[in-house]
């Protein structure tokens, strides 16, 4: 049976918002060394915004390609998505319209064909396996320069070759840095995982003070990071289930952003945080830590 002290433990949590699956998670919660914690959608918003775009073909009919790209994205699920089917909205592109064979590329986009064309919308990854990349976009400064601003790029091509490229913002949340530091002062070491560009992810993480940052992940690269954290002690995962939740199977004890997570994650992490609020995660160690002390 529960003991008493972590019962009291998890209504006290309840109270502020934090769902806990069961005395040991919170437990577990009060040893842990590390926290790690995903990017878009856990430290971020998670809301992005198309802030500029770099059209690469003089003979391009814009309008069509939005078009395109809105009708690809709509079946997306990663944040930048929405993103990119509002500024194609905003340019007065259709969002409507047949998409066949569409697929998420895990870690680098999306693809589908519409109107006979394949089109490919994704990350640096994407780009380098398409070779995209190449000595003049190498040389482009706005690329460097998006990236220094902590934004994100998204590259879009038809039919193989390479059309336009746009960069979108997401935010931290509010609260991001100060929760990093409640954290920090328990003494924990704190990383951050994201698929996104080491320039990019360094730009917003170095926002939060020191902390451990680990870009350009794959899914099972995440769950690589979680097996190296976890040799410095026991280890929280926090992340909203999109493209993370095997890195939050992996941790000793697994946090789901309640609003912004998905139902998944929300169904298997350990914890659930129901108003996104980070500065919780530090008020949750410290529960699970008293709950230790009473019972032992
Ligand atoms: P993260 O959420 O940490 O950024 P993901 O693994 O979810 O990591 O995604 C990796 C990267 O792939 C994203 O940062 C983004 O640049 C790109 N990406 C994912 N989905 C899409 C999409 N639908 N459209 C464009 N780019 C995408
Ligand atoms: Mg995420």
């Amino acid at each position: 049976s529960t003991p008493v002290a972590t019962t009291c433990a998890i209504a006290q949590a309840a109270r502020s918002g934090l769902v806990v699956k069961g005395g040991k998670y919170l437990e577990v919660l009060g040893k842990v060394k590390v926290i790690a914690m995903d990017k878009t959608g856990t430290l971020t918003e998670g809301s992005f915004q198309v802030v500029e775009m770099q059209i690469l073909h003089n003979d391009l009919d814009l309008m069509k390609l939005l078009h395109w790209i809105a009708c690809v994205e709509n079946k997306a699920t990663h944040p930048i998505a929405a993103a990119l089917v509002d500024y194609a909205k905003s340019h007065g592109a259709d969002p409507n319209g047949e998409v066949s064979d569409f697929r998420n590329l895990i870690g680098e986009g999306v693809t589908g064909i519409i109107d006979g064309h394949e089109i490919f919308i994704g990350n640096d990854r994407l780009a380098d396996r398409l070779g995209w990349i190449d000595d003049e976009t190498l040389e482009s400064s706005y690329l460097e320069e998006w990236k220094n601003q902590g934004l994100t790029i998204c590259w879009v091509g038809v039919d193989g070759e390479l059309k336009l490229i746009l960069c979108a913002g997401d935010q931290l949340r509010e609260e991001a840095a100060e929760a990093v530091k409640n954290l920090k002062d328990l003494g924990l070491h704190i990383a951050m995982l994201t698929g996104d560009t080491l320039t990019t992810a360094t730009v917003m993480g170095t926002q939060l003070g020191q902390i451990d940052i680990h870009a350009h992940l794959l899914p099972e690269g995440k769950v690589e990071i979680i097996k190296q954290l976890k040799k410095i002690g026991p280890t929280g995962m926090v992340g909203d289930g999109i493209n993370d939740a095997p890195a939050l199977a992996a941790a000793d004890v697994s946090i789901a952003m309640g609003v912004a997570g998905t139902a998944i994650a929300m169904e298997t992490a350990d914890i659930a945080l129901m108003k996104n609020d980070l500065r919780k995660l530090a008020y949750a160690v410290k529960l699970g830590q008293n709950a230790r002390w009473k019972i032992f």
